[in-house]
């Protein structure tokens, strides 16, 4: 996904950029950037690096001084290297985008015959993020350019655009991705994760709104566009994405979490000995299971951070499950003759879950069972970059359906109807795969109901299909 923060401040606002862009750095994985505009000499300075070998910190703590002026913009990002710097008859600016283009290719091929050259070609593709800005300078006015990066692509592209005065702000047209907006004095500054603004000293003002663009300085925020009024915000920022202390639309992460498991927990007539959750994002739901369940919580597995820092998560597959698999450590004392339950936030391909189950039971488990805050992920995400559904084909629901039907894209309908006798089948099978005593998933009406958020404002097609361009 990716997640970006940008300020303008009365002050140098490096500290706060800093600290502010490494408060995402749970939203992606390959790399991360800056801008900052500086005023007095009339220049940007810009540097981007690889998240691949190390985190956000260490990568940019030693050139910090070299960021100066009073307005900047970063992200942490999962697709191309950003922020690019564009000279346009809207003036000079630098931009930063939280998007995933399902037409870039048509777009690509329709900007050359016109004319347009693409340069930002480092990673071999169209950078996304040089695509939405050619998309930008085709308006008169920022905002009427905008408009048009929100009507020409499929997908969806939240934004920040630090121009030689200000910093835009542009949330998705159906808001999919989050921005907030926080205050403090002398400085404005908005974000994907509001965990960033506490520590920072920022007041939260408001959510931007699906479609809403707001301009700011350091002396007060304008908008630019009202929101719209549909809205599909991505239902995996509570269930997997976000951090437990970050909030979208009025509601915290952290609660969503334990909600999800405190309904699951009261009505899951399983026997068991106690509850543990998968960390990190598993963590709330398994206290919200233990709550509902009545059982105690205990940490049968724990996660080695000192030197696993959660932003490290390299993007090639065979590393990144060693690494998963090294960061979490079974606790064979808190294990041994139990019935033990535990919480994780989403099965995608099962290949995490081959390896670990079977070291539960090496560890003296009695029985392992699983609840898994996500309902079935049957459809890959073709709104976000959900990097890990890239091929619904990938996805282990799929390969199971295709094992029950001779053909994965058969009858999928049902197999997202919880307790229909297909998604029973399928349920089943997976169980079975990993030698689980049970497994449950979420339902869809679980976690909308956790969210607390109408249906028709939350993006549910990874689970039950349903589409909104
Ligand atoms: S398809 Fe799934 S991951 Fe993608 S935006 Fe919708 S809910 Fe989020």
């Amino acid at each position: 996904m990716g997640g970006f923060f940008g300020v303008a401040s009365k002050r140098e606002c490096r500290t706060d950029l800093f600290y502010g862009v490494d408060y995402n750095s749970h939203m992606g994985t390959r790399r991360a950037g800056l801008a900052t505009y500086d005023s007095a000499e009339g220049r940007f300075c810009r540097s981007i690096h690889s998240l691949e070998s190390t985190y956000f910190r260490t990568k940019f703590e030693s050139e910090l001084t070299k960021f100066k002026g009073h307005i900047g913009i970063g992200i942490i990002s999962d697709t191309d290297p950003q922020p690019i710097i564009i000279n346009s008859h809207l003036g000079k600016y630098a931009i930063v985008t939280v998007a995933k283009i399902c037409n870039i290719e048509a777009l690509e091929r329709e900007l050359i015959d016109s004319g347009v050259h693409f340069g930002e070609l480092s990673s071999g593709t169209t950078n996304q993020t040089e695509m939405v800005a050619l998309l930008i300078n085709r308006g008169k006015t920022f905002v009427d350019g905008i408009e048009n990066v929100f009507a020409r692509i499929e997908g969806s592209c939240s934004m920040l655009i630090l121009t030689e005065n200000s910093v835009i702000a542009a949330r998705d047209k159906l808001g999919r991705t989050p921005i907030v907006l926080g205050r403090k004095d002398g400085a404005y500054a908005v974000t994907s994760e509001s965990t960033a603004f506490p520590n920072l000293d920022y007041e939260h003002v408001r959510d931007l709104g699906p479609g809403e663009i707001v301009e700011f300085d350091a002396e007060g925020e304008r908008q630019l566009r009202a929101p719209g009024n549909e809205m599909q915000i991505c239902s995996f920022l509570w269930a997997y994405y976000g951090f437990p202390t970050s909030s979208y639309e009025g509601r915290n992460v952290e609660e969503v979490r334990f909600a999800m498991g405190h309904e699951m927990g009261s009505k899951d007539e399983t026997e068991v000995d106690c509850a543990c959750g998968i960390p990190d994002s598993g963590v709330g739901m398994a206290l919200g299971y233990a709550a509902g369940k009545g059982v105690p919580y205990h940490r049968c597995i724990c996660k080695y951070t000192p030197t696993w820092p959660r932003s490290f998560t390299p993007s090639e597959k065979s590393m990144r499950n060693l690494v998963a698999k090294m960061k979490l450590i079974p606790n064979a004392a808190m294990l041994r003759g139990k019935r033990a339950l535990f919480c994780d936030d989403s099965i995608v391909r099962g290949t995490q879950l081959n390896d670990n189950v079977q070291t539960l039971y090496d560890c003296g488990a009695r029985e392992v069972h699983m609840r898994i805050a996500s309902p079935p992920l049957v459809y890959g995400c073709r709104y976000i970059g959900f990097t890990s559904s890239k091929s619904d084909m990938e996805l282990l629901t799929r390969r199971i359906i295709g094992e029950l039907e001779g053909d994965p894209n058969a009858n999928l309908e049902e197999y997202t109807r919880t307790d229909s006798p297909k998604y029973c089948a399928m349920v089943e099978k997976i169980r079975e795969r990993f030698g689980l005593t049970s497994l449950k998933f979420n339902s869809i009406e679980t976690l909308v109901k956790a969210i607390g958020l109408p249906k028709c404002q939350v993006c549910t097609h990874c689970f039950d299909g349903s589409s909104h361009f």
